[in-house]
């Protein structure tokens, strides 16, 4: 039979250079409650990614649940239905109201020009995601959140590495949220960090990550679990050995989708901003409407020759039972969302993706595309 080829494939350091790192975590006999290697971690990826304050995490949800409570956010959040259900999930999980406003089809992106006409008396933050691990407009987002006093939170779980003129993008809003999950540019199997801008909001999230021990016989806060272990740390800081090559891989995969797929009738690829660096973190293709309807057909003929593409991201996170019962869900509300849900398809992109298996996918797609 012959293999598949899924839409990601996780980046594996050699194992040879792992095992050292093992024989340290035994050494040190010490597995998590922030050991050796995970302050180690967090130092080598604050000065990669350029940003100060960086608390590890057992995942990206945890960070997003820990996040609200940093900043104790109550009642509306602006967010967008364009995501991965974590986003919306972690306000429902903290007692929160999830207000949908649609995105701008071209960034896939909140738009700003709706997100002002969404806020009420009861908002207090919003939520946005850099959606494919391309920024959301944060100069204006900031603009409006300090208009209103509002907090920002992103969900810059696709944003490994993308910065903005030379200036890391998780340096914007008041806290971000990183996924180092297996299908992730970036991964630690599980895993994550949140950014913060200051020393005591950093030490706020480390207490929350902690059941909110400020010290032994201190409780702050009812904190939860969200500690990163030793092993996973070591995983971490071999991955990060070998990250830059990995982007490098993606990024030239990327060219070749898009220099072959960017004339190709019926369809648009991604638009990346002149000043952005970006991560080549998703391969999204977007079908005009007048084919748009050929979209689950072709997603259904690639899976039938071992070829598995993503519907990143459909349904939309509104469309779920328990938000669809929102005002803000109402399909008028979110349009533009709606469309760009129902005409995308995420095709394969990781570091491993041989030449003749990419240039396979593009014929199949484009012979699928002009059936
Ligand atoms: C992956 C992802 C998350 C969740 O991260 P985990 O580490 O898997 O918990 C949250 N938001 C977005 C946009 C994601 O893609």
């Amino acid at each position: 039979m012959k293999k598949e080829i899924y839409v990601t494939s996780p980046l594996l350091p050699p194992l040879e250079e792992f095992i050292p790192y093992l024989e340290k975590v035994w050494e040190n006999k010490r597995l998590t409650n922030g050991g050796p290697l995970h302050e180690q971690l967090e130092k080598e990826l604050a000065n990669y990614l350029g940003v100060k304050y960086i608390s590890l995490f057992s995942n990206g949800t945890l960070e997003l649940l820990t996040a609200l409570q940093t900043l104790r956010i109550t009642d509306e959040v602006i967010t967008t239905p364009y995501s991965f259900v974590a986003t919306s999930h972690s306000l429902l999980w903290n007692g929160l109201k999830p207000v949908f406003v649609d995105i701008d089809p071209l960034t896939c992106n909140l738009d700003p020009d709706k997100i002002e006409q969404a806020i009420t008396s009861h908002t207090t933050a919003i939520l946005p995601v850099h959606c494919y691990g391309i920024p959301a407009d944060v100069d204006r987002i900031q603009s409006i959140a300090d208009n209103y006093g509002l907090k920002v939170i992103y969900d810059a779980a696709h944003t490994f590495g993308v910065t903005k003129q030379g200036h890391s993008i998780l340096n914007y809003g008041d806290l971000s949220i990183l996924s180092f999950h297996a299908t992730k540019v970036f991964n630690t199997i599980e895993g994550g960090a949140i950014i913060s801008q200051d020393a005591k909001t950093k030490k706020r999230i480390d207490f929350l990550k902690n059941f909110g021990f400020a010290d032994e016989v201190t409780v702050v806060a009812p904190g939860i679990n969200g500690k990163r272990n030793e092993v996973q740390a070591a995983f971490g800081l071999v991955q990060l050995k070998h990250i830059d090559a990995a982007l490098l891989k993606r990024k030239v995969i990327y060219l070749r989708y898009s220099e072959q797929l960017k004339k190709v009738a019926g369809i648009r690829v991604i638009n990346i901003p002149k000043e952005i660096e970006w991560n080549y973190s998703y391969f999204p293709v977007f079908f005009d409407k007048s084919i748009s309807y050929k979209r689950d057909e072709i997603y259904t003929a690639m899976k039938g020759v071992g070829i598995l593409t993503r519907r990143y991201f459909y349904p939309l996170i509104s469309s779920f039972p328990m938000y669809r019962g929102l005002d803000s869900a109402n399909f008028n509300n979110l349009s533009e969302a709606n469309i760009l849900s129902n005409s995308v398809l995420c095709l394969p992109i990781y570091p491993d993706l041989s030449d003749f298996e990419q240039d396979n996918i593009i014929s199949v797609f484009i012979s699928l595309l002009v059936k």
